[in-house]
């Protein structure tokens, strides 16, 4: 545990960590039965096309998360793409801009325009004042998206979208087994889309699924995931290629056995960094509503600069120089990137900014222990304390390193 500023690796201390630690660590489930799934998917030669583990998977999610359908695919972008297919979307789609680039590419891969509304930045999901602000005859849909698995304000949108006739999608990428009142994400909306990618908390690898009550669109996204083939000869539709294979399959049902325990791992270290962090001014965690269900697989901490002293690009390189590998989702938002800058107007959306200015996401999961935890919310505070020097050596080195600040 270092205890004095010239300890800090910034200032010439040997880094606190000797392997470095990543924010998305892939959460590995039982080996011995994943390789056993493996070889019965050898021996059935049988290695993709709605194959017996795609099916059982399917099966498991959709009863896990309370849900009639649950289409499974290469990946969640894809998932998303056959709901917005599926359901018709067109023109402008309205959209948080605090998000993975991957919501807002979706649509204009589709050549539907991402309209960029808001967040309320206490919740770090779309405002629904904002949303509805956003509405013009153009609009088709809302797409929402439960950031770090907290839940949008599901009520209110879908109050919106019914009284503008929009359709309303949820971007659960983050959200698997958090709950929403209560029920568990996966059915509100007309569909809502899960990423199963190997950062996220429950993975196959690459993976994602498109969960609904809606029965056309649940068949519709099932032709189109595999050419619009519905028999051998017969092509019903336009189509693409986007179905999960047996191999992310087996991984799936691998993992999904293992859920309770990474929820356990994840709120154990959460609880850590509560406490570590609990006394540092000018840091806050984000935190989770304990009457919910959530997964806890973000770690998401605000820098406020007046209170701290530092800002948050400042923290990152003190933790980069200990071995942490922070990472600042989501800077600088969708909208300050290509091909939206160009493409558009620039939106004024002042909660986006202000969150794409302080947040700082930390490591958690399987590979980072309590006594980790504890290590790096002692330098985070120490570095805190020490402030005004930090902040200088920071700037130093970034002159040093022809990066000036920006
Ligand atoms: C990961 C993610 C996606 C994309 O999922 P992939 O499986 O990587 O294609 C979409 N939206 C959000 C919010 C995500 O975090």
């Amino acid at each position: 545990m270092k205890t004095t500023l010239a300890e800090l690796a910034i200032l010439g201390g040997p880094p606190a960590f000797v392997e470095p630690l990543h924010v998305g660590r892939p959460n590995i489930g039982d080996r011995t039965r994943f390789l056993e799934r493996v070889g019965e998917m050898l021996d059935r030669r049988w290695l993709t096309n709605d194959g017996p583990f795609v099916k059982e998977f399917e099966g498991r999610v959709a009863a896990l998360l309370g849900v009639r359908h649950c289409v499974a695919t290469c990946n969640g972008t894809l998932a998303l793409e056959l709901a917005i297919r599926g359901l018709g979307l067109r023109g402008e789609v309205i959209v948080p801009s605090f998000t993975f680039v991957a919501t807002a590419h979706a649509l204009q891969w589709h050549g539907i325009r991402p309209v960029f509304a808001d967040v309320d930045p206490r919740t770090h999901t779309l405002d629904p004042e904002q949303a509805e602000r956003a509405v013009t005859p153009q609009t088709s849909a809302i797409l929402g998206v439960h950031v770090w698995g907290r839940p949008c304000a599901v009520d209110a949108l879908t109050a919106i979208a019914k009284a503008h006739r929009l359709r309303l999608v949820f971007d659960s990428a983050h959200a698997f087994a958090c709950s929403y009142q209560g029920t568990l994400l996966g059915r509100f909306g007309d569909a809502e889309i899960l990423s199963f990618h190997a950062t996220k908390f429950f993975h196959t690898v690459e993976g994602g699924a498109v969960v609904t009550n809606d029965e056309d669109l649940a068949q519709r996204a099932r032709l189109m995931r595999n050419f619009g083939f519905a028999g051998y000869d017969t092509v019903l539709t336009l189509g693409i290629n986007g179905k999960m294979n047996e191999m992310c399959a087996a991984m799936g049902l691998t993992n999904l056995e293992q859920l309770d325990d990474i929820i356990s791992t994840n709120l154990r270290n959460y609880t850590h960094y509560r406490r570590g962090l609990a006394n540092v001014p000018g840091v806050s965690l984000v935190t989770y509503d304990p009457r919910e269900r959530c997964n806890y697989q973000y770690i998401v901490l605000e820098v406020d600069e007046g209170r701290a002293g530092l800002e948050r690009d400042d923290l990152l390189e003190v933790l980069r120089a200990e071995n942490v590998l922070a990472r600042r989702y989501f800077y600088p938002g969708v909208h300050r990137m290509e091909p939206y800058r160009t493409l558009y107007p620039q939106p004024a959306l002042p909660g986006t900014q202000w969150l794409a200015a302080r947040v700082l996401s930390l490591p958690t999961g399987a590979s980072i222990s309590p006594d980790d935890i504890n290590a790096l919310c002692g330098i985070i505070a120490l570095a805190v304390t020490h402030a005004a020097e930090v902040r200088a050596t920071v700037q130093r080195r970034r002159t040093a390193m022809g990066h000036p600040a920006d």
